[in-house]
């Protein structure tokens, strides 16, 4: 899948549509998903052009992925979700049924997530 710099996610990056960010680094973005499954359901996305976890370990620099991955570390430690736990789950593609074709993952936290998957 090629990547396409008008999806949602692109757009938000540009700044051309709002997010309620809740943390931003270098080459990451944190923000809440808009139609959230749990009190807390965060999207952490890599700035850079990446459609999936494939094309991102392929293509992203070392930076780029260890600024990332930080990121989602970073994200759980500020909403206080050590305690009490999260996970972290993302969808590729056709049989995921990726909705937004920009790398991204679901940060979930703050409820019982027994049987839950998105
Ligand atoms: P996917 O199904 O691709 O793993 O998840 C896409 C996620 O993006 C969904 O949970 C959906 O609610 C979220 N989403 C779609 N459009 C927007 C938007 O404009 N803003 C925000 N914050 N989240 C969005």
């Amino acid at each position: 899948m090629g990547y396409d710099d008008q999806n949602i996610f692109a757009k938000i990056l540009r700044g051309e549509i709002p997010c309620d960010k809740v943390f931003e680094s270098e080459h990451a973005l944190a923000f809440r998903d808009i139609n959230p499954l749990a009190p807390v359901h965060v999207l952490v996305i890599p700035k850079g052009a990446y459609v999936s976890m494939d094309d991102f370990s392929a293509n992203a620099s070392d930076a780029e992925i260890a600024d990332y991955i930080r990121a989602l570390g970073t994200v759980a430690r500020e909403l206080d979700l050590q305690e009490s736990g999260y996970r972290i789950l993302a969808n590729h593609g056709r049989d995921a049924h990726q909705e937004v074709p920009h790398l991204h993952i679901h940060l979930f936290g703050k409820r019982d997530m027994k049987g839950m998957l998105p």
